[in-house]
């Protein structure tokens, strides 16, 4: 267990940390879910710097992530980040989770942030299968951080129980 790793069952709105992930999808516009989740308890002005991103670098890629304000939510900021869609797992689909959790903790890193807390992105209404991005998850933090001082802490904030376990039990195995 690396105490630089953590899983909590709830809602990532409502969890003290410098930054939160957001599961975005590529048009940045917010969605159901988590991003759902997450623009609700913002307000506007997420959505509005969401808009001002959209502008200068059209649409954001499976794999990628950009950061913003955080508006209402008590966090320092909101990482966006788009995981991939789950095709049957022949499309790279590993790869691009794996590079959707390294540039989401690059982008803490270069802004100095702490803590982070981390949704099951892809899990949902993208459809990868819970155990495997999971593994995916906690390897690619735990290989991260092995590496570097920042960011100190990883919170997996998971909504549903299937996923808690399965966090909690790979969090065990480390
Ligand atoms: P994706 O499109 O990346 O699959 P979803 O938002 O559909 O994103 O689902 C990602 C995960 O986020 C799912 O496991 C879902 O249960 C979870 N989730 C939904 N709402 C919240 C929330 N408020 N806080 C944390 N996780 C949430």
């Amino acid at each position: 267990m690396s105490e630089r790793m953590s899983v909590i069952q709830g809602d990532i709105t409502r969890v003290e940390v410098d930054v939160i992930v957001n599961a975005a999808n590529s048009s940045l516009m917010g969605g159901g879910g988590v991003d759902g989740a997450i623009h609700r308890a913002a307000g506007p002005a997420l959505l509005a710097a969401c808009q001002v991103i959209r502008q200068h670098q059209g649409e954001c890629a499976p794999g990628h992530a950009v950061i913003t304000e955080a508006g209402n939510i008590p966090v320092k900021a909101v990482i966006h980040a788009v995981g991939p869609v789950w095709h049957g797992g022949e499309k790279n689909e590993a790869e691009l989770l794996e590079q959707t959790y390294r540039n989401s903790l690059d982008l803490a890193a270069a802004n100095s942030y702490r803590t982070i807390a981390f949704p099951a992105i892809s899990t949902g209404a993208y459809g990868y299968p819970k155990e495997l991005a999971a593994k995916i998850a906690v390897d690619t933090v735990y290989r991260y951080i092995g590496l570097r001082p920042l960011p100190e802490q990883v919170v997996f904030v998971c909504f549903d129980d299937e996923n808690t376990h399965i966090y909690e039990q790979l969090l065990a195995q480390l």
